[in-house]
């Protein structure tokens, strides 16, 4: 079985935002749910671990082992469709499936995803296993529009897992960050295919945030970006129209302007001065806010939900109850200030609806999002370790696939159904054939 399996001897393997870096004893890529239980099969018997990996983009150590690093790129693709009533679909798709394959595969079906977050680089396994969400007090992250999945199980069993099969697994199953076993695939609900209005617009601080709450509840999409030293926001609303609403892109030259100069390259460039001039950065930042211009248009969702990001970052982010945003981002500022911190990238926010999924970091509450950066060519400092407790103490949960120093003993408060989750970790993966330092660390044991 196992010579029918591309394996090879490991190397060292970073993550995009080279925050972590690990030196697995082999790599496999596997193209069928036959050749994943046949891996996970090798890697028994060899005593070692087995981590599938997506596409890297986890700044936590979530994907990193010095196992058997499963590598599911070939396992991508719509595997079967299934019309459902009032439009939606139930599209299968194979676990290595890159987001940015998706208005391909899913524009051929007139279908599209539910919601999205701000990159495409991301495989649908790795994505929706670490809680990936975008924006919209009215939509989940991407894990809650999971309605099937095949799970390979430590005991190389191929595990159904739906409503009607293993009912009262899927809640853990369909966010569980790689603890539960290799994901084979994954059964989406998606939505007819959809425009966005975008309006892109610079605004005060205060005034976003004094009308948070509001401004959450009246758009389908709304976020802001926050720079430190200066006391404006870019804030994007995002209205959802029907498919026959006309598409107003804006000129492939601004889009390139925007995108391309703008947002990534100019901007990667005051950020290299800022991190070599740090007295230069909240004049920097005053600039790259005035810069951020308003602008509006119309365009197919995924094209309006994604952009590129062509320079390298590290990035905690966390959950809090909605209503707790404009307090915590004010006391963000002000520790910022007050420590004489130079921060050249934005504090990035944003909303998501309440879910169910035991592990999602929107469990139970209708949830606020806060994530601060810093460039990948600068010191973190006490940035990350300072912000955090502001953010634990404004009831936060962490991203499971950002940076973040909480353990399962400060979790498990955080999390009602923590413990259920754990009793089918243990049902599921009794002797940790997928764990890592980083499931030792936030799941115990
Ligand atoms: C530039 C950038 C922008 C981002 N934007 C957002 C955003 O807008 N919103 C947001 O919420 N997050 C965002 N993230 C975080 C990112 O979406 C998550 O970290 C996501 O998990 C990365 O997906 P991946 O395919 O790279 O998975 P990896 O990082 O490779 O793996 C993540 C986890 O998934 C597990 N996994 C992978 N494949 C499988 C499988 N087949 N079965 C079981 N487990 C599996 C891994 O073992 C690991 O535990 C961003 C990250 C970056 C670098």
């Amino acid at each position: 079985m196992t010579e029918r399996l591309s394996v090879m001897p490991g190397g060292t393997w970073r993550n995009w935002g080279r925050s972590v870096k690990a030196v697995p004893t082999f790599m496999v890529r596997a193209g069928s749910a036959e050749e994943v239980v046949a891996t996970i099969r090798f890697a028994r018997e060899r005593g070692l671990p087995v981590k599938p990996v997506g596409a890297g983009h986890s700044f936590s150590p979530a994907a990193a082992t010095n196992g058997v690093q499963l590598d599911l790129r070939w396992l991508d693709g719509v595997l079967a469709t299934e019309p459902l009533a009032g439009g939606n679909a139930l599209v299968t798709l194979g676990a290595g499936t890159n987001l940015y394959q998706l208005p391909a595969l899913l524009g051929d079906l007139g279908l599209a995803m539910q919601n999205l977050g701000d990159i495409d680089r991301q495989t649908i396994a790795g994505a929706t296993a670490t809680g990936t969400h975008g924006t919209g007090r009215a939509f989940g992250g991407l894990a809650t529009r999971i309605r099937r999945a095949t799970i390979a199980t430590a005991d190389g069993e191929l595990l159904r897992v739906s409503e009607t099969e293993h009912p009262e697994l899927l809640p853990a199953v369909a966010l569980a960050i790689g603890s539960l076993g290799v994901l084979v695939d994954v059964t989406i609900e998606c939505v007819p295919a959809f425009t966005i209005h975008a309006v892109e617009r610079r605004e005060r601080l205060d005034e976003v945030l004094d009308g948070w709450e509001e401004r959450t509840r009246d758009a389908d999409h709304f976020e802001f970006y926050t720079w430190p030293h200066a006391d404006w926001v870019l804030s994007k609303t995002n209205t959802r129209l029907g498919p026959d609403a006309p598409v107003q892109r804006l000129g492939r030259v601004r889009e390139w302007f925007d995108d391309t100069v703008m947002s990534n390259g100019l901007y990667s460039q005051l950020l290299g001065i800022g991190t070599v001039i740090p007295a230069a950065v909240p004049g920097i930042n005053r600039l790259a806010a005035r810069l951020a211009s308003t602008r509006e248009f119309s365009d197919d969702s995924q094209a309006v939900f994604v952009s590129p990001r062509t320079f390298r970052f590290r990035e905690m982010e966390y959950a809090l109850p909605v209503e707790a945003v404009p307090s915590a981002v004010r006391e963000i500022r002000d520790r910022i200030e007050s420590r004489g911190w130079r921060i050249s990238m934005p504090i990035e926010v944003r909303c998501a609806a309440p879910d169910d999924l035991w592990l999602s970091t929107a469990h139970g509450r209708a949830t606020g999002y806060i994530a601060v950066h810093r460039f990948a060519g600068e010191r973190l400092g006490d940035y990350f370790r300072e912000i955090e407790p502001i953010l634990v103490a404004h009831d936060g949960r962490p991203h499971w696939g950002k940076m973040h120093e909480r353990s399962a003993a400060d979790l498990r408060p955080a999390y009602p159904r923590f413990d259920d989750f754990l009793a089918a970790r243990d049902r599921l993966d009794p002797d940790r054939v997928f764990g890592n330092e980083y499931l030792r660390r936030i799941l115990g044991d």
